[in-house]
């Protein structure tokens, strides 16, 4: 089989950058290893930069009504008390932040793509480049030559490894636990964490009646009596936070939780190699400390689309895509990074400290911060 633009991995990068390639009259062709698009993951939250990324390409409205707009986020201590406040409201230039459920987000994507441009069932292994071909070799045994490759298969990304074989993915030193309650009875309507001694809590209405909510608590990684934990153990280990936390666990049943060791890439050096370019958590995985993996997996789409159209070859296209992008998406690793170390303080008087710092810095001083992310310049496709 021979394509011209090949993106393989259909998550949330992939699937945005076939839509945004699609506005500018590329028809990509798209594979995925999963054998068919099954709902996936809990929630997700979309901040504006992302969304005017969706605003350009069409989606917006449509996204608005599957999600939930998120205004006021709190920081709480475990007794429930509010020790910080941002109100993300102030940055969204017109456009609402949402928080939306995962397989929500992905049927509004799947709508917006051609099923004739898709291919599930099919993981790439390898690839080979030279001056005059391209091929990528599949574990069925096929292979698909292309004149570009776009690679959004996440963090594990077999294609970065062969390119980049240094490249490192680094455990943060915290594990996950994610789910949806029915939100019917709770009526919960404000984004908070809760920073605790037994760990982190985080709760987002995410619309349709529903809630997110993730657990972060440090521990080895891949740890096979942590991986087990369900409703009862998260009860227990929560049990001395205040009653939101209790109320939304006890609301969850137990196959609507699911598990993760929580780990990013170490930034890389290099996101175009050739005809070959790297995009979303293949490039830059990122802690989702500052909910902006998937944002920037999504900033990635329209930057990338406006690449190929602005320059004359691929490489060209490709290396200016990497030059625009290297810089935010270390910074937001980075950051996250940093951050999740300060959330994730479990020792009591550390997080003591922590939490009473938090109190007295104004929220002025996190809006700040918040600003510099929400707040870009994104090019406008010609379509
Ligand atoms: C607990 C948690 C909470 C998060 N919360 C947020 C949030 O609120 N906001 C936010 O912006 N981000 C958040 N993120 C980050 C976000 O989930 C990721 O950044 C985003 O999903 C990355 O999208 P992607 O398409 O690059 O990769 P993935 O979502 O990993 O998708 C990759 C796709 O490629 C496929 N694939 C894999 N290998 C191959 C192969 N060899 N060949 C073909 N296909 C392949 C996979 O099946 C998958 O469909 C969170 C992450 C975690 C872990």
């Amino acid at each position: 089989m021979k394509t011209d633009f090949l993106i393989l991995g259909g998550g949330i990068a992939g699937l945005t950058t076939a839509i945004a390639l699609k506005r500018i009259g590329i028809n990509a062709t798209l594979v995925e290893a999963a054998p068919q698009f099954k709902p996936v993951g809990a929630g997700i939250a979309l901040a504006a930069n992302a969304m005017k990324v969706y605003h350009q390409l069409g989606l917006y409205d449509k996204l608005l009504i599957a999600g939930n707009s998120i205004g006021e986020m709190q920081i709480k201590n475990q007794t429930g008390k509010i020790i910080s406040h941002a109100n993300a409201e102030k940055f969204k230039n017109g456009l609402t932040n949402i928080a939306i459920s995962r397989p929500e987000l992905h049927r509004v994507l799947l709508e917006e793509t051609d099923p004739k441009q898709i291919i599930t069932g099919k993981r790439s292994v390898r690839f080979k480049q030279d001056t005059h071909s391209l091929t990528v070799f599949f574990d069925d045994g096929t292979s698909i030559d292309c004149n570009a490759l776009i690679v959004a298969e996440g963090i594990h990304s077999p294609i970065r490894k062969q390119l980049l074989p240094q490249s490192e993915t680094r455990y943060s030193g915290y594990t996950c636990w994610r789910g949806l309650a029915d939100n019917t009875n709770l009526k919960i309507t404000h984004t908070s964490e809760t920073w605790g001694t037994q760990g982190r809590f985080g709760i987002v209405p995410i619309g349709k009646n529903q809630v997110y909510w993730f657990a972060c608590k440090n521990g080895p990684a891949n740890d096979a009596t942590l991986k087990s934990w369900k409703q009862k153990e998260l009860l227990a280990n929560y049990a001395r936070y205040h009653q939101d936390i209790k109320t939304v666990l006890a609301n969850t049943p137990d196959d609507h939780i699911i598990w993760n060791d929580i780990a990013d890439l170490k930034p890389i050096d290099r996101f175009a190699f050739e005809r070959i370019v790297l995009i979303g958590d293949s490039a830059h995985a990122t802690t989702p400390n500052m909910g902006q993996g998937a944002c920037q997996a999504i900033e990635d789409a329209l930057v990338l689309a406006s690449a190929i159209q602005k320059n004359e070859t691929i490489p060209a296209a490709f290396h200016d895509f990497e030059t625009k992008r290297m810089a935010r998406t270390h910074g937001i690793v980075n950051q996250s990074w940093r951050l999740g170390k300060i959330a994730q303080l479990q020792n009591p008087i550390a997080a003591g400290i922590r939490n009473l710092a938090f109190r007295l810095t104004p929220a002025s001083v996190l809006e700040k911060q918040i600003s510099k992310i929400y707040q870009i310049e994104l090019p406008v496709l010609n379509t």
